[in-house]
């Protein structure tokens, strides 16, 4: 294998952008791949990685593109009769991108259900039938990659028939864990059904044997997190889920890459969503956006009022009762605050009372806007993300390349995309160590200080636009990451 000039990835997600997305594993099964395809093989040592994505046919799918192929028809392997499965291929960028379908990812028109049973059914044979699809098309894979716990069982699955299929026995594997905590359900029914015997995976907590994520993460030859501070932190207490002293007995095989954003989605530039461009070369033109955002939400037209903002996920991750309590506390400061998100109804209703009791300054808007989004992004001053944890978080990044500052706790990916070090000719943000709203509050004071002195200020906004958060990078990464796995010379 090592003298082929491909490097064969069958990469598995339950859900890719453009054809299906529901949250930012969408967005990295969808960007990611792309990018591996387009790295110059002499970047690679003249190897070229033909990445393929392997998705379930998911029933929205079908009305939104029309362009499969039928490829295959085979059947995945059951003790009570072996269950049919149909794969459809279809390009995107000059991505091959497979469809699976079979009965159970039929059965629901969501992709994700609340019905753990349901799920587990699903993309357990969505995993078992990924991989057996590379064998049914004779596509020998060097990488089998899988995300999250939806796909956590191919893993599992290869390793069992590594031993004893020829096909399989170079194929190594990697498993993505974009946000821990989601493990899926205990699957040892389903995994019977199957005929699969529970984990054995000695140092695992016993809970654990028979939960599709920890599953994975004892079967896979290489862990990845999506930032490399998540992935030290996943060994600790506090971030590891109760699966921390297992993961230590893996460290050596766990790493963390970034993910990148979408610039030429993310770009000042050109986003048709803002009612004024700029760029890097004319960031005074970007006061227009605040001055907008400003007189939209009906807020005193002033330049000088630090405008802080958010976008995000209303859920208890991402720590927005610490910014509330904390922007209470500073409330004898002058600024204007514009909060946006949907998710938990009592976090909603905090947000909505905080614009009761500051009504001349904060505005908080309870929905999914992607368009307010932008605007927010490109007319806000601050924008925060006081997150307990994150593994990688694109807020912050987006914020950056809109000239918004970002004002984060310093956890995960967030620590590893901010600088926040007063001398340093880099720094383009704001950090906090505690999740407590006294540390956010700190913060906040000292970055509404600084925001009175326009030329520091903009040369962090410069630092934020000009930092390179491309695919293009982080696809680097992962592709010297496969050709390590398989003894490649990079
Ligand atoms: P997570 O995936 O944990 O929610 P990320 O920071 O990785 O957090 O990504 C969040 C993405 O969702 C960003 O693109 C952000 O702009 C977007 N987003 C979050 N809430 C909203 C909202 N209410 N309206 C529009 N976009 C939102």
């Amino acid at each position: 294998m090592a003298e082929s000039k491909n490097i064969n990835v069958l990469f598995l997600a339950s859900e890719a952008d453009p054809l299906i997305k529901i949250g930012g594993l969408g967005d990295v099964a969808g960007s990611l791949p792309v990018a591996l395809r387009k790295i110059s093989p002499a970047k690679l040592g003249g190897k070229k990685i033909d990445v393929r994505l392997v998705i379930p046919f998911h029933a929205k799918i079908t009305k939104k593109f029309d362009n499969f192929q039928l490829i295959s028809s085979f059947s995945v392997s059951h003790p009570s009769g072996d269950i049919p499965a149909r794969a459809f291929l279809t390009y995107i960028d000059e991505l091959p991108i497979y469809l699976i379908e079979g009965a159970t990812i039929l059965a629901d028109a969501n992709v994700y259900s609340s019905n753990p049973l349901h799920d587990t059914r699903k993309f357990i044979f969505f995993s078992l039938a990924a991989l057996e699809l590379a064998k049914q098309i004779g596509w020998s894979v060097d990488i089998l990659h899988a995300n999250d716990w939806h796909t956590a069982l191919s893993v599992f699955d290869l390793k069992i028939r590594r031993p004893q299929d020829p096909f399989f026995q170079k194929t190594k594997s990697i498993l993505s864990m974009h946000n821990m905590p989601y493990m899926g359900a205990d699957s040892s029914t389903v995994m019977q059904e199957y005929g699969l015997a529970i984990c054995e995976c000695p140092n695992m907590p016993a809970w654990a044997r028979s939960i599709p994520l920890p599953i994975g993460m004892y079967s896979a030859d290489q862990l990845l997190t999506v930032s490399p501070t998540y992935a030290r932190e996943i060994l600790t207490p506090e971030y590891g889920c109760g699966l921390q002293d297992f993961l230590k007995t893996r460290q050596e095989s766990i790493a963390g890459i970034l993910n990148g954003i979408d610039e030429d989605s993310w770009n000042p530039a050109t986003d048709p969503a803002l009612p004024f461009n700029f760029s890097p070369n004319d960031v005074s033109k970007r006061i227009n956006n605040k001055r907008a955002l400003q007189k939209e939400f009906s807020l005193n037209i002033n330049d000088d009022l630090p405008l802080i903002v958010l976008v995000s996920r209303m859920d208890q991750q991402k720590g927005i009762d610490i910014a509330i309590e904390g922007l209470r506390q500073v409330s004898e400061v002058e600024f204007q605050a514009i909060l946006l998100g949907t998710g938990d109804p009592i976090i909603e209703a905090a947000c909505r009372s905080l614009e009761v009791e500051f009504p001349e300054r904060i505005r908080s808007l309870i929905r999914f806007d992607t368009d307010l989004s932008r605007r927010i992004y490109a007319g806000g001053d601050i924008i925060l993300i006081p997150s307990r944890y994150e593994p990688c978080g694109l807020t912050q990044m987006i914020g950056m390349h809109y000239g918004c500052l970002p004002l984060a706790r310093a956890t995960g990916g967030l620590q590893d995309t901010i600088i926040d070090e007063k001398d340093n000719p880099r720094n383009n943000g704001f950090l906090f160590t505690s999740p407590t709203p006294t540390a956010f509050s700190e913060a906040l004071r000292r970055s509404i200080n600084l925001y009175a002195d326009k030329a520091r200020w903009m040369k962090m906004q410069l630092n934020g636009m000009q930092t390179n958060f491309s695919w293009g990078k982080s696809a680097l990464e992962y592709a010297k990451t496969y050709l390590g796995l398989i003894g490649a010379e990079k």
